[in-house]
């Protein structure tokens, strides 16, 4: 998420001579899925979650597909339809239940009619719901044997509501923000189970892949992750629109009647931009080509950009955020401080995904100092002094939640930017290169832990930066 609104020039910057991958190693909780016309990863398939938990525990059910047909209303604020989940179980012991998240959820509650709905379960179902219906616990009717696949369906019934959000109506342009239902995460803390947190995220999932079929009036722009695999005109005007996503580790999109232009950036990627009425097309465009720009940049720095297409939706969402990051697709306000915020989390939440509920320094911190770099800025943009004599950049959103706004967003982004130029600043520009894309390298599609970042700058640098770390208050301790 993107909340400020600093603009820099952009002075696009290529990795530092000399700068080389670090060699593959160990992958987190990541589920690597490799799937028609899956791109192919920079290191050797990622090991599930099970290695992380405790042998004989059952694991999260791992190398998802998922399966959804959705149509929508004349408006596109409701939509309903199916959703399946097929995956593998990739453990030692049989799986006989796990989590799903709802994220469409949390910002309302239960309520009488809870705006995302799930019924008629197949396969299994629903023992328990917790945080707000945010979280389900679905039973398998039949447990699932190590090494087997399994299937659970269910209908799936969205109303978004009207609010300014990343999940809502905003004007008349629905934005359908971590709407499907998505397996949770289960790790070395056993199940990931957060609360919805409105100015920041909870999200954590694992790359899986997406086939989305999505029927709405055709005179409805529906911008999605993932790439559009084929258009159907049906009867009423409407469209069919399927879109495939794979190794992404969620999937969204948003339905409106959008002014739309696309770029094929140098690299060969394709960016599809999309924007209301209420926004310039001039101004639009503009910046359609400067996230063109910076998704070859960053590419260079950290590692191509390894899918077919990015989306980006030009909109503005008032005090809610300046931008939002999905995979492969990002809300972005119309200035460039967003744009370059939001690109960079494709690498720094996409492709090297982290607990965003227990360490959202972990994807913020580096998608703004990213973000600040390619603007130009020679120095953080921001100042360096923390605002409160207990504030810990590696605090979780549990403790930012109490605190406030103004100390999350200070912490996290000022002096977690902060902290990556200093980094960069004692181990050279060129460890700094090789840290981040041994970062993408070795966590590309799976999970980075804040230790996994430590580890990372020490083996490059060679230095004990154990003091380096106490001082930005970013020991994990
Ligand atoms: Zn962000």
């Amino acid at each position: 998420m993107a909340v400020m609104a600093a603009v820099w020039l952009a002075v696009p910057q290529g990795p530092a001579p000399g700068a080389a991958p670090v060699a593959a190693g160990r992958t987190a909780a990541g589920a690597a899925v490799a799937g028609p016309g899956a791109p192919e990863a920079p290191v050797a398939a990622a090991p599930s979650n099970a290695e992380t938990v405790a042998l004989g525990e059952p694991t999260a059910p791992g190398s998802a597909l998922y399966t959804v047909a959705l149509r929508s209303d004349d408006t596109g604020h409701s939509w309903s339809g199916t959703e399946k989940i097929s995956f593998t179980n990739p453990g030692k012991v049989p799986i006989s239940e796990f989590w799903i998240r709802l994220w469409g959820n949390g910002p309302t509650g239960c309520g009488d009619t809870p705006p995302e709905r799930i019924s008629a379960l197949a396969g299994g179902r629903i023992a328990e719901t917790t945080q707000n219906c945010t979280a389900y616990r679905l039973v398998l009717d039949a447990p699932l044997a190590p090494g087997a696949r399994g299937e659970v369906g269910f209908t799936l019934a969205i109303d978004a509501p009207v609010r300014q959000d990343r999940f809502g109506v905003n004007g008349v342009d629905t934005y359908l923000g971590n709407a499907l239902a998505v397996l949770a995460v289960k790790d070395e803390n056993g199940w990931a189970l957060p609360p919805y947190v409105n100015f920041g995220e909870s999200y954590y999932s694992l790359a899986a892949d997406y086939d989305v079929t999505l029927d709405h009036p055709a005179r409805l722009q529906v911008p999605s992750s993932g790439t559009v695999a084929g258009e159907v005109s049906v009867a009423g005007d409407r469209l069919l629109t399927h879109v495939t996503a794979a190794k992404v580790r969620d999937f969204s999109w948003s339905a409106g009647a959008f002014q739309h232009d696309s770029v094929v950036t140098a690299s060969g990627v394709t960016v599809d931009a999309y924007w209301p009425n209420s926004e310039s097309d001039s101004r639009c465009r503009e910046l359609m080509r400067y996230a063109a720009d910076a998704l070859d940049s960053y590419g260079k720095r950290f590692g191509a950009y390894p899918y077919p297409r990015f989306t980006i939706v030009f909109d503005e969402f008032g005090s809610a955020f300046d931008g939002m990051e999905y995979p492969n697709y990002v809300l972005s306000s119309a200035h460039e401080g967003a744009v370059a915020h939001e690109v960079a989390h494709q690498w720094w939440f996409g492709l090297v995904g982290d607990d965003q509920y227990r360490h959202p320094w972990l994807d913020e911190a580096f998608a703004e100092y990213s973000a600040e770099e390619f603007q130009g800025g020679a120095t953080p943009a921001h100042g360096c002094d923390w605002i409160a004599s207990d504030e810990r950049m590696d605090a979780s959103m549990e403790v930012f939640e109490k605190a406030g706004d103004p100390l999350y967003h200070d912490a996290v982004y000022h002096e977690g930017t902060c902290m990556l130029y200093d980094l960069e600043h004692t181990i050279g520009r060129d460890a700094m290169n090789r840290v981040l894309r041994g970062l993408v390298d070795r966590y590309g599609y799976g999970v980075v832990r804040p230790e996994d970042v430590r580890a990372m700058a020490a083996e490059v640098s060679g230095k004990d930066l154990a003091g380096f770390w106490a001082r930005w208050r970013n020991t994990g301790e």
